[in-house]
């Protein structure tokens, strides 16, 4: 089926006509687009669901830090917290915490993650969907469904702005992420599609202004514990979707906000580390330790 979907209305609208789920209208698109099979498309989604599970149980035993020294030992301490006081908001939120920790710090480490949207943002997405899989004891179609509608909220942002700190800001990385989590939380939970994009846009229009400031460069500082609160905000907005409050600000009003704030942004604040954390005293003197180390390194 050809379908043209570069905003959430002509989504609902396409979902709502051909009575279909987001999953089952992208799933179509994406066979149509790449001539393959539905089959095949879900195959390719169902790698990505493997590859993020490997992520997070390399990530919950390894203690390895970065080249940098600044992260890699997160989850390693969380996890000894939970083994002694459980968390305050319960196994789910014990477990997404972790997992997003576990797989950014897999990605700090150069090792195999699923970009969703970025590297910079993969812990949020896996957490949300692996977590919510395990406590609601969801089969590997549901995982699935929930990744392709994961990926069909990330597309039809990503038609209006890409999604690049460089561009936008973290509010078109990390702040995708959390949106695209969002409302894959509701599907679980078994939301309306209604609900599933309310649900994005309640956590993106949260997000409008999220710098991109990166210490020394590297995605590391603020990037990794980013991914674990942005995490959690898109439970917060799923909760809210769920209980059918509303954004006022429309879903695609709310994609034009960003892009405009994205464009209004200093370049200081997009990835090029000169404004912002990068910018601190405390910032500065990592950068200069880490451009020390490197200079050791070649010498
Ligand atoms: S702060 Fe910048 S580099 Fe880090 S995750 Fe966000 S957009 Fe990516």
């Amino acid at each position: 089926m050809e379908y043209s979907i570069n905003t959430f209305e002509k989504l609902i609208k396409t979902c709502t006509e051909e009575n279909k789920q987001i999953y089952e209208v992208m799933q179509e698109k994406e066979a149509y687009d790449f001539e393959i099979s539905i089959e095949e498309v879900r195959k390719k989604v169902s790698a990505n669901i493997n590859a993020m599970k490997e992520a997070i149980i390399h990530g919950l035993i390894s203690n390895e830090m970065s080249f940098s020294r600044m992260c890699g030992d997160d989850c390693r301490k969380l996890s000894e917290k939970y083994s002694q006081q459980k968390a305050l908001f319960g196994k789910t939120f014990e477990k997404i915490t972790k997992y997003a920790l576990a797989t950014t710090e897999e990605n700090l480490r150069m090792n195999k993650i699923v970009a969703c949207p970025t590297a910079g943002s993969c812990g949020i997405v896996p957490a949300v969907i692996i977590a919510l899989s395990e406590e609601f004891e969801l089969n590997e179609e549901d995982e699935i469904n929930a990744l392709i509608t994961a990926g069909t909220i990330g597309y039809v942002i990503s038609s209006k702005v890409a999604m690049a700190g460089a561009v936008a800001g973290c509010q078109a990385e990390c702040g995708v992420a959390s949106a695209m989590s969002a409302g894959v939380a509701v599907q679980i939970m078994g939301g309306n599609i209604k609900q599933i994009i309310n649900a994005s846009a309640l956590a993106l229009k949260n997000l409008l202004g999220l710098t991109c400031d990166p210490v020394a460069g590297l995605v590391e500082i603020p990037c990794v514990k980013r991914n674990v609160f942005l995490a959690v905000h898109a439970i917060t907005a799923a909760e809210l979707a769920l209980s059918n409050i509303e954004s006022k600000i429309p879903p695609d009003e709310i994609v034009d906000a960003m892009v405009q704030t994205g464009q209004l942004m200093s370049p200081l604040l997009k990835e090029t580390s000169q404004g912002g954390l990068a910018n601190t005293k405390s910032g500065i003197l990592i950068n200069n330790k880490i451009k020390n180390m490197y200079k050791e390194k070649r010498e």
